[in-house]
């Protein structure tokens, strides 16, 4: 998004009065090195110092580096207490710096004013960076003086810069990526890898359902503590936490209490409140997979405009924001729809399918506005990969799920699915690229659409684990739960390979009115060889709600999920009356 400005040419432009002038966003070009940009940070250092004399400018990134090619741009940095990070925001304005243009600038705890300056006719864009002391100042300086030193490194830098421009577009991101991977790991070796995060470390885990539960009952596993974040003080998760915090998933105060206590904080759902997710993202323990992925799929919208940025295809669409506005779409896309709200939905809810005209003026009220209209695909089958990405930018992808839904709700998943390797390929492709792009550290899932071409349609993203990955508890080396918590504790990923040829995963769902969950038939639903039960330890049993979920291995998919679905189909849930204690009375 490009955007308007007003472009500033001259140093002082007229009216102004100010020695710094506007910033334009442009596409990214490699150029040659070019030394006056040594006399640009000088000038603004020398701006800086009349002003603030305790401050120092240094001069980072690609045009530091006498020789080294790049974008041009002039990346400065000043380091400073967090409080007076404001006060030196304030002085670079009136300097005639302005704010980071864009949907996603710095966060104000670490800000990135932008601004120009004109010089032997040549206009020069400058990103200043205002760093807390203790933040990347260190590091980046490192990384600058590492490249001035070291002509092997330089030209490795080099070469890979030179990379990304070559080529076309989706191999560009490719370069992008590898570069980030390099970087990261000069980072390690100059000793600013981010340490690991070792037991008995408390996690922090925003939401106790059993996604919550389960990474926690991995993080037990290997020595951490656990501490929870939920409303419901019976949540799954509470009762293997060392300690909760009941409160609303917005909930600044209570996150913050959370957070104290934590050495990372994770989360088991995108519905986290913005709110929440700016206050912990103060750089005092790291937020991961992080505060970026977690903006941008709580929101369908960005989530869609992230995907196509990033040559992920995904069913045709619309942003609308009355039943007006769906009407004229979907004389454009054609029916059937599906009209999704932006924020809030999971596991089928918060969407409508639309046939006709006639269902749109029923629409307002039950969805939430703005919304996502989209094609209703018919597509061949649901698979969904889980990535997870660690600390040095390396990724793992667990194969492919091949998914059933029902009515929204996954129902069934089988693994490996029964597709051309070309098409496991793709997906893994496109889960590591897209989790590289979002600067995800921890697991990304990918839900797709397999059409009849063979080509795969994005439908959905989760920067967490996900219900389709269950089987890789007992199938595979490593579990997406596991994976999850080395990946966010900065420790090596561990091997995604499968235990037995095929596995099965069949959801067990309640049914009925609400009432004390009590399982029947687990006698029975054991006796099934070669499957493994997992009960979630819900207070109440509803109607489709996900109680927990039984996982079979076989030689074959047919056979793993046969047995799967009929271990499945011995679970029940008692009735209300049945005499069983309830939480209430059993103490
Ligand atoms: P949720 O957040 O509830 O999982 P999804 O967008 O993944 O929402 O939709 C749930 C399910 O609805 C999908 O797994 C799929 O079965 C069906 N669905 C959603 N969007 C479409 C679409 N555009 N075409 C066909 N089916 C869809
Ligand atoms: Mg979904």
């Amino acid at each position: 998004m490009a955007g308007s400005y007003t472009y500033t040419p001259a140093v002082t432009e007229v009216g102004t009065g100010k020695p710094i002038g506007t910033y334009e966003r442009l596409s990214a070009e490699v150029h040659e090195w070019d030394p006056r940009t040594v006399d640009v940070a000088a000038r603004v250092a020398d701006l800086v110092r009349e002003r603030r004399p305790d401050l120092t400018v240094e001069h980072i990134g690609s045009t530091a580096v006498p020789g080294l090619p790049g974008k041009g741009i002039v990346d400065l940095s000043i380091e400073t207490m967090p409080d007076d990070i404001p006060g030196v925001v304030a002085m670079l304005y009136e300097l005639g710096f302005g704010p980071q243009p864009g949907p996603d600038p710095w966060p104000p705890t670490r800000p990135m004013p932008v601004g120009s300056i004109e010089l032997g006719g040549k206009h020069y864009r400058i990103h200043l960076h205002v760093q807390p002391t203790g933040g990347d100042f260190t590091r980046d300086i490192a990384f600058r003086d590492a490249l001035r030193n070291d002509p092997e490194l330089r030209s490795q830098y080099e070469g890979l810069k030179r990379g990304i421009t070559s080529g076309g577009a989706v191999e560009g991101l490719r370069y992008t990526h590898s570069k980030t991977r390099w970087i990261l790991s000069v980072y390690r070796r100059l000793g600013f890898a981010p340490p690991p995060i070792a037991p008995p470390a408390t996690i922090g885990i925003l939401g106790g359902g059993q996604l919550g539960r389960m990474i926690g009952l991995a993080a037990r596993t290997l020595g951490y503590r656990l501490a929870v974040l939920d409303p419901d003080e019976h949540a799954p998760a509470m009762s293997i936490a060392d300690s909760a915090e009941v409160a609303g998933y917005d909930d600044v105060a209570a996150a913050q209490r959370l957070a104290a206590r934590c050495a990372v904080i994770t989360y088991e759902l995108e519905h986290v409140g913005q709110g929440v997710v700016a206050a912990l993202d103060d750089r005092r323990r790291p937020i991961r997979p992080g505060p970026y992925p977690l903006k941008l799929t709580a929101d369908r919208l960005a989530e869609r405009r992230f995907v196509e940025a990033n040559e992920g295809r995904v069913a045709e669409w619309r942003e609308v924001a009355s039943p007006t506005e769906v009407l004229r779409a979907a004389a454009e896309l054609g029916y059937p729809l599906r009209l999704k709200a932006a924020r809030g939905g999971y596991d089928g809810r918060s969407q409508a399918r639309i046939e006709g005209t006639e269902a749109i003026a029923e629409l307002d009220g039950r969805i939430g506005w703005p919304a996502l209209l989209e094609r209703e695909l018919a597509f061949e089958a649901e698979l969904s990969v889980v990535v997870a990405r660690n600390v040095d930018g390396l990724s793992r992808t667990f194969p492919l799920a091949c998914n059933r839904h029902d009515r929204g709700i996954l129902v069934e998943s089988t693994v490996p699915a029964r597709v051309p390797r070309g098409v496991e390929e793709a997906a893994a492709h496109l889960a590591e690229s897209l989790a590289t792009s979002m600067g995800l550290i921890g697991t990304l899932t990918v839900e797709l659409f397999l059409m009849p071409d063979g080509s795969l349609v994005v439908n959905e993203l989760a920067p967490r684990v996900h219900n389709s990955g269950h089987w890789s508890i007992e199938g595979a080396l490593t579990s997406q739960f596991e994976q999850h918590l080395r990946a966010i504790c900065g420790l090596p990923l561990g091997s995604v390979e499968m235990r037995a040829p095929a596995a099965a995963m069949v959801n067990l769902l309640g049914e009925g009115a609400p009432r004390p969950a009590r399982p029947t038939g687990i006698y029975e639903a054991l006796l099934v060889p070669d499957t493994h039960l997992h009960v979630y330890d819900k207070a109440t049993v509803f109607e489709r709600r996900k109680m927990g979920h039984v996982t079979a291995f076989g030689s074959t998919v047919d056979d793993a999920l046969a047995r799967a679905r009929e271990a499945a189909s011995h679970i029940g849930w008692a009735p209300a009356d049945a005499g069983i204690p309830t939480r209430a009375n059993e103490a």
